[in-house]
């Protein structure tokens, strides 16, 4: 355990004993679970305040658009592959599967596209 857990998990350890409550969201840049002080989020890991948000459903799309870059990434680089294999494949059947793939991917993709777009 280095010096930055221990000092964490203590941290964390003294905000509980003041009425603070953990949250089963994380932090969306260390992964640590997040502490709610009074009205504030607080990492207890990356010591410092999470920006405040309204309710904690908003709060979860805040952290799903914190990870949108990393979800779109291996979906782009699936849908690469897929389009070369396309290219190359000669047996309708496969063909159909490989292009329900991409659909299904790209619909992934428009979903992504839609949180990062709303508000
Ligand atoms: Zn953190």
């Amino acid at each position: 355990m280095t010096d930055g857990d221990d000092t964490s998990i203590k941290k964390m350890a003294e905000l509980l004993r003041s009425g603070a409550t953990m949250l089963a969201q994380a932090c969306p840049q260390c992964g640590s679970p997040l502490m709610k002080v009074g009205d504030d989020i607080y990492c207890a890991s990356c010591d410092r305040r999470i920006v405040i948000i309204g309710s904690e459903e908003e709060a979860e799309s805040h952290t799903v658009k914190a990870i949108l870059p990393e979800l779109r990434e291996p979906l782009l680089t699936r849908l690469k592959k897929l389009s070369e294999m396309i290219e190359t494949e000669e047996r309708t059947e496969e063909l159909t599967k490989i292009a329900n793939l991409m659909v299904l991917l790209l619909q992934a993709l428009e979903k992504l596209d839609g949180f990062g777009s709303s508000h």
